[in-house]
């Protein structure tokens, strides 16, 4: 049996939430940058885009209207409102991801974890929750960011206590205080899931030959 065989593996469904603020996007793009193996899952909104943001990079911005028919189509994995805005996921790159043996990371928020938890691929999941250090640091972030009015980093800051509420669903919580170090943490999350037996289905069939050649 070659090795390749041996090692293939499922894709990870790298779930990623955080309050706005915490260095989730950051944390993500290093990742995409640095590991071949992990493309993004590109979110479909309703919201305006922000000054630089791109169109099929950041997100497909679309109507309300195309929206709802991409729900009524069947075509989002999931959905929500976030910020009187709704954000969904997009069902068939990821199919296409993951049958090209990639991990796909999804920058959703706790709703959209829920639903990717009551479907059929709960198995493929992996939760991470990022915390920031402190409230002041996550306002001082928002506020650096600059992208964003007044108004809206008061509403964000009022949305992350909802957010974080939900971290005890989440496999893994990672305190971003220092980006290098979470940013590692991270990464060995990722090395050890990919270990995992489930997620090994050539693994049966070369410890059956192992067994044969005694
Ligand atoms: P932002 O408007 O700052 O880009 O995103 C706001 C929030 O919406 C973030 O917490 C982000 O995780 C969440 N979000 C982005 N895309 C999706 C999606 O496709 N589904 C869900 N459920 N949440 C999303």
């Amino acid at each position: 049996m070659s090795l390749d065989a041996i090692n293939k593996r499922r894709g990870l469904m790298l779930v990623m939430s955080s309050p706005s603020g915490a260095g989730k996007t950051t944390l993500t793009r290093r990742l995409l940058d640095e590991d071949d193996d992990v493309v993004m899952s590109v979110s479909a909104t309703t919201r305006e885009p922000r000054p630089g943001e791109e169109e099929g990079k950041d997100y497909y911005f679309v109507t309300h209207e195309r929206f709802r028919e991409m729900i009524d189509q069947k075509e989002l994995l999931e959905h929500a409102v976030v910020f009187e805005n709704r954000y969904g996921t997009p069902r068939g790159p990821v199919t296409e991801a993951l049958r090209a043996g990639k991990d796909v990371i999804f920058d959703i928020d706790w709703q959209g974890t829920q639903q990717m938890m009551s479907s059929a691929s709960a198995i493929d999941l992996v939760r991470i929750f990022i915390l920031p250090p402190s409230v002041k640091e996550l306002e001082d972030r928002l506020r650096k960011r600059a992208q964003d009015s007044e108004a809206t980093v008061r509403k964000r800051m009022e949305q992350a206590e909802s957010e974080i509420s939900h971290w005890a669903e989440y496999d893994y919580v990672l305190v971003n205080e220092d980006l290098e170090r979470t940013y590692e943490d991270l990464k060995s999350i990722v090395r050890a899931e990919r270990f995992r037996r489930e997620r090994r289905p050539g693994m049966s069939e070369f410890v059956r030959q192992l067994m044969e050649e005694r």
